[in-house]
């Protein structure tokens, strides 16, 4: 009995979980700060058609702490998330998309472009995320056309008809939205057509091996047969090889993300390499 009370004590007391755990606090406040002392920071990754045209661009938030490390999302959009940091961040981050597309109405380049932004399941879960929404682009004078929203598979595991109604309202706002990381979760074909989707991304998982994996090539082709089937336009992200990019033009992609064509850059550095303005 003692023994066991024992083991048990033992373990609430495990230095290691207890370090992970002050691990886990002293990032929260790290986010909480930097939130506070606008740290975060926007990277754009440019997307081109096919036939290399640049048609657009996605917003890549990035985290740069104090000492000037600069942490990418895979290392706190889950905090955020699970934190709630995530509202205010994903405001701050459209707020900042907004701006700039406002920005690039004026450059004959940057005003073509089209802007992804990725938004969590639990911005959309907030009753209010459409009048957020509409408030920003107001405040910003955004062209919304030119703003679209990715959602990834995930949100498919919440209320289908709040979200089908919430991106209804968006949609009649004039932004789009695409599905992230497509064929990674649990997304139902029939969900398709159930929503309002502009795009679907296939996830760079299946991009990765498409040249050298004979089952990856397949599943890339069935997926773009059914997007233009459905009237969906696709992006491709992660394309790092020549070989990768033919074997997508060959297959019908309309869009390309990834290495080989731009990596993410801060979005001043975007906006001087991309733009029209500095070379007018
Ligand atoms: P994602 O939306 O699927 O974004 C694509 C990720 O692939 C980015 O990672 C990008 O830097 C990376 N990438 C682009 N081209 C290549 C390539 O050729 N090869 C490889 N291996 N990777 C490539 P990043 O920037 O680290 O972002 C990771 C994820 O964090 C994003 O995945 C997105 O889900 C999330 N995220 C980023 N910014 C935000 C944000 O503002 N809000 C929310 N909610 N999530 C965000
Ligand atoms: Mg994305
Ligand atoms: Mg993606
Ligand atoms: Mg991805």
């Amino acid at each position: 009995r003692a023994k066991s009370d024992g083991r048990h004590i033992a373990r609430f007391f495990d230095p290691g979980m207890q370090a992970a755990a002050d691990r886990q606090s002293a990032l929260e406040t790290g986010l909480r700060d930097g939130l506070a002392r606008h740290q975060f920071v926007l990277f754009c990754q440019p997307q081109f058609s096919i036939r290399g045209r640049l048609v657009g661009a996605e917003v890549l938030v990035r985290w740069r702490r104090e000492n000037g490390a600069l942490v990418s999302p895979g290392d706190f959009i889950g905090l955020a998330e699970s934190s709630g940091l995530i509202l205010p961040l994903g405001h701050y981050v459209l707020e900042e998309s907004c701006r700039a597309l406002a920005r690039w109405r004026g450059d004959r380049a940057l005003g073509k472009l089209k802007l992804a932004v990725n938004v969590s399941v639990q911005q959309l879960r907030g009753p209010d995320f459409p009048a957020e929404v509409a408030a920003i682009l107001a405040r910003s004078g955004a062209p919304s056309r030119k703003l679209c929203l990715e959602l990834t598979e995930s949100i498919f595991a919440d209320d289908k008809q709040d979200l089908a109604d919430k991106m209804h309202q968006l949609c009649g706002q004039g932004l789009c939205f695409s599905l992230d990381d497509f064929g990674t979760g649990y997304s139902s074909l029939a969900y398709l057509k159930r929503f309002p989707l502009a795009a679907l991304k296939i996830d760079r998982s299946f991009v990765h091996d498409v040249h050298v994996d004979p089952d990856a090539g397949p599943i890339v082709k069935a997926i773009i047969a059914l997007a233009r089937q459905l009237k969906l336009e696709i992006v491709a992200e992660g394309v790092e090889h020549e070989e990768q990019r033919d074997f997508l033009a060959r297959s019908g992609c309309y869009a390309l993300q990834g290495y080989l064509l731009g990596a993410p850059m801060p979005i001043e550095d975007f906006e001087s390499m991309y733009g029209a303005a500095g070379h007018a």
